[in-house]
């Protein structure tokens, strides 16, 4: 059986810089990319936010560098997905569809995914007028007509970002109060840039090129409202399955490293941690070697440049772990 001193799983910002920094520091990692590599960017169009591009650059190109950049400091990059981990045995195992692999350290940069409404168009016009992440992409609304869908912080969090350049920002939600914390519901509902529709589902997302309107249901009548940009924020998914009985992970399905189960005040996870012992490791999960960094970890910011940072610091301490092993 095939056997690598570091294995990454996973291809965004998080993989590939936890890769660089992994084959720069000599230990010839093997990263396994998935069958469609690239995560979340490889969806979006201009990223106009990760540092040292003062022109912007497209979310593909980005993943494209990355990709070449861990390449070429000697990461073997495989393009399949892992379908199975045991990490109750050292070193640990890994398994796709045609190989079987072992690995001393594991960094787990699985990402997340917005989760979609699931209404025609939506897919379709990413990218185009349909948005998952305010932060990122109200700038291009700049006097724009703007809707956003969702009732929790989320929701709150990107009509916020979008007051801030849109010319009318109205909320659709399904039910007549919001999920969100009270300060930031308030906040929202403050703005006088904001509209609030209650009681009302997205049904369809409708344009030629971009998006040119959206079509809601309330109370049964169905109501077509012309917009620019539509901002879906009902929540992300952490791809967290594969390693679910396998290391701790917190309410939302979201992994628990060292850090996190600080930051967030994760009790019972936090429990199994310091039952490890270590204390030297923030990105270290529960089960000792194996590492998480990025989306799958961070349920607050997740930007771009935050999962490359992550993807830093665990193939840092992956290495001073390693070394600590021998
Ligand atoms: P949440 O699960 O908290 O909220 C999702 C919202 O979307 C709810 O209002 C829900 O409606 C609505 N929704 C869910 N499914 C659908 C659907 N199919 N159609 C229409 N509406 C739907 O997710 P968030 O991403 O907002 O937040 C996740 C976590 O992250 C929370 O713990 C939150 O506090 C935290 N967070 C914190 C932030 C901060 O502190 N700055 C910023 C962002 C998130 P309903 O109300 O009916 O359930």
């Amino acid at each position: 059986m095939e056997h690598t001193k570091l294995a990454i799983i996973g291809s965004g910002p998080a993989g590939y810089t936890a890769a660089l920094y992994a084959a720069r520091a000599d230990l010839a990692p093997t990263l396994f990319a998935g069958q469609k590599s690239g995560g979340q960017l490889m969806w979006t169009t201009d990223i106009e936010n990760f540092p040292g591009f003062p022109e912007g650059i497209t979310g593909p190109d980005l993943m494209i560098n990355m990709r070449k950049q861990a390449e070429r400091f000697g990461t073997k990059i495989l393009d399949k997905d892992v379908t199975a981990i045991d990490f109750s045995v050292r070193p640990f195992k890994l398994q796709t569809a045609d190989t079987e692999m072992t690995a001393d350290a594991v960094i787990l940069s699985l990402g997340a995914q917005s989760i979609p409404v699931g209404v025609p168009g939506e897919q379709e016009f990413i990218g185009r007028g349909v948005s998952t992440c305010a932060v990122c992409d109200a700038a291009f609304y700049r006097g724009k007509r703007t809707y956003v869908i969702g009732g929790g912080d989320s929701a709150m969090e990107d009509t916020l970002a979008l007051t801030k350049f849109a010319d009318s920002v109205t909320v659709v939600h399904r039910r007549d109060q919001f999920k969100a914390s009270k300060i930031m519901q308030e906040r929202v509902l403050s703005n006088a840039k904001v509209k609030v529709i209650w009681n009302s589902s997205l049904k369809e997302i409708r344009g030629d090129e971009v998006v040119t309107e959206i079509v809601i249901e309330h109370d049964g009548t169905s109501e077509t409202l012309p917009t620019d940009g539509v901002f879906i924020a009902i929540g992300h998914k952490p791809t967290s399955e594969l390693v679910a009985q396998a290391v701790a992970l917190d309410d939302h399905g979201y992994i628990v490293t060292r850090q996190s189960a600080t930051k967030n005040g994760v009790t019972a996870a936090n429990a199994a941690l310091s039952e490890v012992g270590l204390v030297a490791f923030p990105s270290m999960t529960s089960v000792e070697g194996i590492f998480a960094a990025g989306d799958c970890v961070d349920i607050r910011y997740k930007q771009a440049i935050t999962a490359a940072g992550q993807g830093c610091s665990a193939a840092l301490d992956a290495e001073r772990w390693l070394e600590s092993q021998e």
